[in-house]
Parts: C-alpha cells; structure tokens; sequence
C-alpha cells in the first residue's frame, strides 16, 4: 500500500519534532514545514537521513503550496512559550490566525484530515478547577498573554467554522504543559529554566511565592495522546495533559533534588495574568480515547535532565533578529 502523506507545520519544534519521528517510524512520508522563529533544525538532525522526511523552510502565515497529495495536516507552527509569544508577538497572532486560515485551506485542497495544536491557555487564568472542555475560559484579551491566548481561540473557532461549512475533518487537541527533551533551555518556561540553572549551579528563578501550580506532561505520552485523537472520530476539543498537579516551588525543589544540585532559590516578581491554577480533567481523552498518561515525573525528568546536561555546553540562542521583520 501506498504510504500515507503528513504534513506537520511547526515540525521543528520541540513537539513538533517528536511528532515527526513518531510519523517517520510508523512508515508515513513527512513533510515538515517551519520557519525556524522558535524551532531548530538541530531537532530534526537525527531524522534527516530518513528519505521519508522533506524539509519546507517557510512561514505558514504565508499562503502554503503542496504539490502531492497530503492525508493529514498537523498545525503545530506557533511560538508557544511566554517568553516567545512576549518577543514575537505579531508573528504569534498571524500564525494562530492566518496560518491556521492557510492549513485549514490546504486540508480542505486536499481533503485531508486536520489536527489543531490548541492550548490550556484557551482556558486563561481559570475560575473552574480542574478544566474541563466545557470551561469558556478567563482571558484578558489585552494582557501579555493576550496574543497567544486570543490566537488560539480564533484558531479554535475557524477550525470548527472548516468543519461546520467545509466539512473538514478537525481535530482540536488543548495541550498542557508539557516537558521533555528538544525544550529549547532559554525558552524560558519553567522546567528548561530550572534545569539550566540548577545545572550550571545558579539560582533558581521562581516567580511569585512559587504557589502557583501546574501539570506536567511528559512530551512521549501527549504525542501518544495526539495520535489517537488524529485516528478517532471526535470534531471537537479534547484536553490532553498529565493530571498529577504540582506547585511551582515543588517543581523546583524536585529538580534541585535531582540534578543533586547545591543552588538556592531566588524569588522573583510574578509576571502580569500568570495563571493561579492549571490542571486538566482528562476524562473525555480517558473515555472516548482510551488514553491516559503513563509516564512518571521521576521517569521524564530524568531523560529531561539527561539531555540538557548533554546539550548545554552547545545551545545556540533562538535569534531576536526576526523579530523585527512583520
Ligand atoms: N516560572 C517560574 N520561573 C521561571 C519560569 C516560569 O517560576 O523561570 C513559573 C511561571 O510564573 C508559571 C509557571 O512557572 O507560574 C509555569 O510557567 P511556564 O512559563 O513554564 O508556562 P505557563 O504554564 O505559564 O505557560
């Protein structure tokens, strides 16, 4: 049988690039589109031998052109962590809204099956805990968030606006935090920060008293979550994410105990609409999905730490360049 075209956009990201080598080593051809704003081709080298894999270096703002036939298209091109969408912030409304419209218009070309990479943020600094799909979200439209946030919910909307008149087949995932290697170290999220710092035997930098709380995913269970939304039935959201919640200064105390590091902890100012609470109600992934996560924080903080202990000496700042060419 012929193999099955992917399309992933976004595909040398952190997530992305996980995805790809899921899809190469399931036998599907790839083709990975991304303009590299906060991706990097490094994430991609172990992969680029595989004849299966092609490379498009482009933004997906801009209108997208595929000759062969694609089966699926995974939406995954977005600056996504605070400090990204806070250095980028035109590019990350034009992704989420333009670069979606573009996708969104090559799945409906081609007829192929579309996956959103939508967020927990869609959910804002939330009122109801845990959220469930069903939660509408608390979100400051004009905040520091705003343009990630606001992005997302538009993506959320012309995807199911594709499915109502086009009749594309959609997916929505919302994704929860999620960590494990290929996190770029400076991107400034709080695993790869703490990491680094405890690593390099600085301080580390918690913001706020550290009360604050997450959820923690490891990056092999939501792509193993991801690819049984993309086979199943279901045109609407569905979180996926690591119901076990932590709070922040846990977090660090648990990396400071694992990497053996001696560092101290700096408090520092928490920044503007951070979210108080997250945790994700997976019951929908659980029941329609027959998924859940298995991998132990113990287990993905080690293969996390492992890699950065690996990787700091040569990491290679994302440029600021680009950030001035809208
Ligand atoms: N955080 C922190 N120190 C850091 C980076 C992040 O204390 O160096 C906190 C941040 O304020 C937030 C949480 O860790 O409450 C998770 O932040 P992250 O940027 O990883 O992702 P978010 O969930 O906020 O999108």
């Amino acid at each position: 049988m012929a193999k099955k075209n992917v399309v992933i956009t976004g595909g040398a990201g952190f997530i992305g690039s996980h995805l790809t080598g899921r899809f190469l080593a399931e036998g599907f051809n790839v083709t990975v589109i991304d303009n590299l704003i906060t991706g990097n081709a490094k994430n991609l080298q172990h992969l680029m031998n595989n004849p299966s894999l092609r490379y498009i270096q482009q933004d997906v703002s801009k209108p997208i052109e595929v000759k062969e036939d694609i089966h699926f298209i995974l939406h995954f091109a977005s600056p996504a962590s605070p400090l990204d969408y806070l250095n980028f912030p035109i590019q990350t409304l034009k992704v989420g809204s333009l670069g979606t419209h573009n996708a969104l218009g090559l799945a409906k070309a081609k007829k192929a099956a579309f996956l959103l990479a939508s967020t927990s943020e869609v959910y804002g600094d939330p009122l109801v805990h845990p959220q469930k799909e069903t939660y509408w979200g608390n979100v400051n439209p004009v905040g520091p968030r705003g343009v990630y946030d606001e992005a997302k919910r538009f993506a959320e909307a012309i995807t199911m606006a594709y499915f109502n008149v086009h009749k594309v087949n959609v997916k929505i995932v919302r994704i929860f935090n999620t960590y494990g290697p290929r996190m770029r170290i400076n991107d400034g999220r709080a695993i790869p920060a703490f990491i680094s710092q405890a690593l390099a035997g600085e301080s580390l930098t918690v913001f706020g008293d550290g009360s604050q709380t997450r959820s923690f995913c490891y990056v092999d269970d939501l792509v193993a979550g991801i690819e049984k939304l993309l086979f199943s039935n279901l045109n609407e959201p569905v979180n996926i994410g690591n119901p076990n919640e932590m709070t922040i200064l846990e977090m660090a105390q648990t990396i400071l105990r694992m990497t053996g590091s001696k560092s101290k902890i700096d408090y520092r100012p928490l920044p503007q609409d951070d979210p108080k609470v997250r945790q994700p109600d997976i019951t929908k992934a659980k029941t329609k999905l027959g998924w859940e996560p298995k991998i132990l924080l113990e287990d993905g903080l080690k293969s996390t730490i492992k890699y950065f202990r690996e990787n700091l000496a040569d990491f290679v700042p994302a440029s600021k360049t680009s950030a001035s060419s809208k």
